[in-house]
């Protein structure tokens, strides 16, 4: 194998000091260690830092007026079981969202009508079999009273955060179990060197990789559009009209208003994966509010490892894994301190969420898992190993004991929380594997890859082209061509090209309806960043291949 990453030799050769992470200022002075759940290190977690300044005060105030005031009033001026019965249907609604992964109202398809019906009813039974008994009506609703607290929560940058010594463990994992995989490997796009293409040398990449002008035209507007619907905490909302500049001016908010965490991890990708940190680009203070946002209002509950970025009202572990991937591609970019230890937490976090049983993520940490969900938590253990944090080597395991028990046709398909055959969950479960170690000679791989392209590229689904489109970008070859031939000129042509939307895109249907413009524009951002947004998988490895283990 070739020679081990320098980063890795870096931070394995001195001590890293780890800052503390980011707490909110409401409560008590005193420091309230929280320990790691698999770390070596224990990371104390202080409460609140200085007063800030009068910018920041100003800041708080508008967080207030714009979002704040907003949701607070709607809550006040309502009697308690309409909110409680309005909040339970939108929770419905965003069960319906995030759980509806196939395409299924693609008009460019030629599925059987029957199959079809057949799938539509196994997604209406997995929605009704979301325990809602497990509910707790005042916890909920205390929970959603002290989130309007966090809004008026200190704003102190992470630059103030005291730093203290801590070594982390950075073994190479691959030596530790005997993986069936090479996840825990540094190599290709699982390793540290996978984020390389973005930034300066990803012109190069864009034409290489089938990208061109009017592609990467459209991602710059799309970018421009993203920044000016941040929220003034930082943040983001898929009811993006709130957004001062905005003012309702764009068209299709989304109906998560409350998944907040989501929005805000969902808009942050597309600046990363563009090569734009708080460090570096033109969108340095866009990037590094989103952050702040992310980080001071990132939740330490005692018995609990890690740190969570749980939306209570909407996302939940989806908006948790969008958070994880975001914090650990930040990191492993900008290898800034600052974001080791939030970073870190949010890995512990999925790591402690995982059914233990089945190896799968859903809503709730530690149930029965669904792949949607399974999905945005592999991407950030993988962003998290590029980052070269700590990932339990068990918790891998067990994502493959979940992926073996929903494929079907011996892995080349995927299904929702059962084997099955849905194009995004078939498109979700490839991408897995590939990540977590399939060689590009697995016959189930090749089968599912060529499913993927005999599907063909959806007009309405932005979920499953999102997946489908870096499987066959990660696959290269005739079918990556054929794909992104379409995929790519469909987007830039559905772009919205005027008023204060341009730049951005809207397509109903799927999870458009639920995430509204500002998710699908963070998609759509995404699959036109493909060509260097990740570096290909099997790129790294036919390199490798001639170095024998
Ligand atoms: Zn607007």
């Amino acid at each position: 194998m070739a020679s081990k990453p320098s980063a890795l030799n870096q931070t394995t050769a001195t001590a890293i000091p780890i800052a503390k992470a980011s707490a909110e200022a409401a409560g008590p002075a005193t420091p309230k260690p929280v320990s790691q759940g698999t770390g070596s290190g224990t990371v104390n977690m202080v409460q609140g830092a200085k007063a800030t300044g009068v910018r920041e005060e100003m800041e708080e105030r508008e967080e207030l007026g714009s979002f704040g005031i907003w949701m607070r009033d709607a809550l006040r001026q309502t009697p308690s079981w309409l909110v409680s019965m309005v909040f339970h249907m939108i929770l419905l609604l965003g069960l319906a969202l995030y759980n509806m992964p196939a395409a299924g109202n693609d008009d460019d398809r030629t599925i059987d009508a029957s199959q079809e019906e057949e799938k539509v009813l196994e997604e209406l039974d997995e929605l009704e079999d979301e325990p809602l008994d497990d509910i707790d009506l005042d916890e909920d609703f205390e929970s959603f009273e002290s989130t309007m607290e966090t809004a008026v929560m200190d704003v102190s940058s992470a630059d103030e955060l005291e730093v203290e010594q801590f070594t982390p463990e950075l073994q190479d994992f691959g030596t530790l179990k005997a993986l069936p995989s090479d996840f825990m490997n540094k190599k290709g796009s699982v390793s540290g060197s996978g984020l390389d293409g973005r930034g300066h040398g990803k012109g190069g990449l864009v034409r290489r990789y089938g990208g061109n002008d009017a592609s990467e035209a459209a991602v710059q507007l799309a970018l421009k559009w993203l920044a000016a619907h941040q929220m003034p905490d930082g943040g983001w909302s898929f009811a993006h009209q709130l957004a001062p500049s905005c003012k309702g001016q764009c068209r299709n908010p989304g109906k998560e208003t409350e998944a907040r965490f989501a929005a805000t991890a969902l808009a942050l990708l597309p600046f990363l994966g563009a090569g734009q940190t708080h460090k570096e680009g033109k969108y340095k203070d866009t990037v590094q509010g989103g952050f702040y946002f992310l980080t001071r209002n990132m939740k330490f509950e005692p018995g609990k490892p890690g740190g969570s970025l749980f939306d209570k009202q909407g996302g939940r572990m989806y908006s948790h894994g969008l958070g994880a991937i975001a914090m650990c591609e930040l990191f492993a970019m900008t290898h800034d301190k600052n974001y080791q230890a939030p970073a870190q937490a949010v890995i512990d976090f999925i790591c402690y969420a995982q059914d233990p049983v089945g190896g799968g993520w859903r809503y709730q940490p530690r149930e029965k898992g669904d792949t949607s969900v399974v999905g945005w938590q592999i991407m950030a253990l993988k962003s998290g190993h590029m980052a070269y944090l700590q990932v339990d080597p068990v918790t891998i395991q067990k994502a493959y004991r979940y992926l073996d028990s929903v494929q079907a046709n011996s892995g080349a398909n995927y299904g929702y929380t059962s084997p099955g055959e849905g194009p995004a969950t078939t498109a979700i479960g490839l991408l897995c594997r590939m990540y977590l170690g399939w060689k590009k000679d697995n016959p189930a791989l090749q089968r599912g890859v060529k499913w993927l392209s005999a599907q063909g590229p959806s007009k309405t689904n932005m979920y499953f082209n999102y997946y489908a489109t870096q499987v066959l970008r990660h696959w290269e070859g005739d079918e990556w061509k054929k794909w992104n031939d379409v995929m790519r000129d469909q987007l830039v042509e559905s772009q919205a090209k005027q008023g204060h939307e341009q730049g951005s895109w809207y397509v109903s249907g799927s999870h458009g309806d639920r995430g509204g413009r500002l998710y699908n524009t963070a998609m759509a951002t995404m699959i036109l960043e493909v060509y260097y947004r990740h570096m290909p998988i099997y790129g790294a490895q036919s390199v490798e291949e001639e170095f024998p283990e």
